[in-house]
């Protein structure tokens, strides 16, 4: 399969710095499937062409079956080493790497701004859904060429439609940025690929909201292109979904929304999901904090505060696992409890610690457990009185966080929530964390305790509350508590 790209950028030659390719050189590199080499057809200044060629091992392909191929079927194996799919993906993700993220050494300006691209694509298996290729990159706002990749004519003899090929050449034309158009490509080629024959896990929700970041959030046929590039995993499609929600501000959870999810989420034959491991995503941060057992004080600090205020009705925002619920179920004042998270995996986890199978239909009407995410508006969190974020906002990333303080203080109104998150001074104190480093690898920051506070104030000045903040756990001299805390109450 080959993929080429062309610009009449000048000097057209530059795409050699943005692909981190000299345009003087053949490049090969060597995956696990197979080989990718590429090379410049054409450079001059007024025009350049990028190709990549896929040459794929097939013979690998069917030797591999054991290992990471389980549930390759024959019929697969054949088409495969010809048609663009996700290999063409893997690819681009480790060929170009660079490319993809946007960096370039050498003109970086020039990777940050739209230029004149066409890429070419071939052959892209369709399978007679031709217009699907226009639904996925016409709003992106590519020109769509596709043109028929006609068989050999001897298949003549086979009578009328022996032609209908079910690949094409696609070729997309528009004015982007290099990585822009690469990540459409990463996301949009194995959707295109009707057919479903490698195994999905987790990891494949995680780069679709990486490399969909930017765009996937507002496409009119998102849900179609998450349930597809996640093979008909309709609670991942709803994760990545929620996850990318808040580009545009908040948006609420629609029921269209949901239909359209459910229309695309219908498995097909053939499709085939790995069941979610879903190791608890705090695993590590445990084992830093253990020795102090904070997290448990922490939860207990956050129960006994609940409690004192008198509150019943409470919803905890972000709950993984389900370690605050648990706590909360034991205490009879808890009336009635929502958990929410953005992460399937970890409401499985919820459900499981919670028992609520097996739970008496009283104790059952008092829990309940919701997929959705805090930066997206969403009715059914707003009827509590009271919500708890415990270590979740740091899980955001800066720029959301606006949203989720719209969400929880404007729009639910709850009389009280309670905020906790590390405290960045004291990391020092750890063992074996080096300068800088954050308690895990998916905090997107962690605060100093002025940090914190002048978050805290300001969004207690806006929305009208009251604002208390504590630390949790013991405090040392000039690095404060290892946790801290805001407890804020509507005025
Ligand atoms: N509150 C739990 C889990 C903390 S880990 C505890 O203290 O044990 C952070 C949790 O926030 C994860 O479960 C993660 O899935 C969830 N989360 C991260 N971003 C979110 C978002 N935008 N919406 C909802 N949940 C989110």
């Amino acid at each position: 399969m080959l993929l080429t790209i062309s610009t009449t950028h000048h000097p057209a030659r530059d795409l050699g710095f943005l692909l981190h390719k000299n345009p003087e050189r053949v490049h090969e590199m060597d995956l696990s499937f197979g080989r990718a080499v590429m090379f410049y057809p054409e450079v001059s200044d007024e025009q350049a062409t990028f190709a990549l060629l896929l040459d794929i091992d097939s013979v690998a392909l069917v030797r591999g079956r054991n290992k990471d191929s389980k549930g390759l079927f024959d019929q697969y194996v054949s088409d495969r080493p010809y048609a663009a799919s996700s290999f063409l993906s893997v690819a681009i993700a480790k060929a170009l790497r660079n490319a993809l993220g946007g960096s370039s050494k050498e003109r970086q300006q020039l990777a940050d701004t739209p230029i004149p691209l066409k890429a070419r694509v071939l052959p892209v298996p369709v399978r007679g859904a031709e217009d699907l290729v226009a639904r996925l990159f016409e709003p992106l706002g590519y020109d769509v060429g596709i043109e028929p990749i006609a068989l050999d004519e001897k298949l003549s003899y086979l009578g009328e439609g022996w032609d209908q090929s079910p690949y094409i050449a696609l070729n997309l034309t528009g004015e982007v940025r290099l990585s822009d158009l690469l990540s459409h490509l990463y996301v949009l080629i194995p959707v295109l690929d009707k057919r479903k024959h490698y195994f999905v896990d987790r990891a494949e929700l995680e780069k679709l909201v990486a490399k969909g970041e930017s765009w996937l959030g507002g496409h009119p046929a998102k849900e179609l292109i998450a349930s597809r590039y996640l093979r008909f995993k309709k609670s991942w499609a709803r994760e990545a979904l929620l996850r990318l929600a808040v580009e545009d501000g908040i948006e609420e959870v629609s029921e269209e929304a949901e239909a359209s999810l459910d229309a695309a989420s219908a498995p097909e034959e053939g499709s085939v999901v790995a069941e979610p491991p879903s190791p608890p995503k705090d695993a590590a941060e445990e084992a830093l904090e253990e020795p102090i057992r904070l997290h448990d004080l922490r939860l207990d600090t956050v129960t006994a505060k609940l409690r004192d205020l008198g509150v019943r009705r409470v919803v905890d925002l972000g709950c993984g696992s389900g370690k605050l619920l648990k706590r909360l179920m034991a205490e009879r004042q808890f009336s009635e409890i929502l958990g929410v998270d953005v992460s399937s995996g970890s409401l499985e986890v919820a459900e499981r610690r919670l028992r609520i199978e097996t739970l008496p239909e009283r104790q059952k009407a008092r829990i309940k457990l919701l997929q959705g995410a805090l930066t997206y508006r969403d009715r059914r969190i707003e009827d509590y009185e009271a919500a708890a974020l415990v270590e979740v906002i740091e899980h955001l990333e800066p720029e959301r966080l606006e949203a989720l303080e719209r969400v929880i203080f404007d729009c639910a109104k709850f009389e009280t929530v309670i905020i906790t998150t590390p405290n960045r001074e004291y990391n020092d104190l750890f063992e074996g964390m080096a300068p800088g480093q954050l308690r895990h690898a998916d905090h997107r920051f962690e605060w100093t305790r002025g940090e914190f506070n002048a978050w805290a104030s300001s969004v207690a000045e806006k929305y009208a509350y009251q604002v208390q903040i504590s630390g949790i756990g013991e405090e040392v001299e000039n690095f404060g508590a290892p946790s801290q805390m805001a407890v804020f109450e509507r005025v």
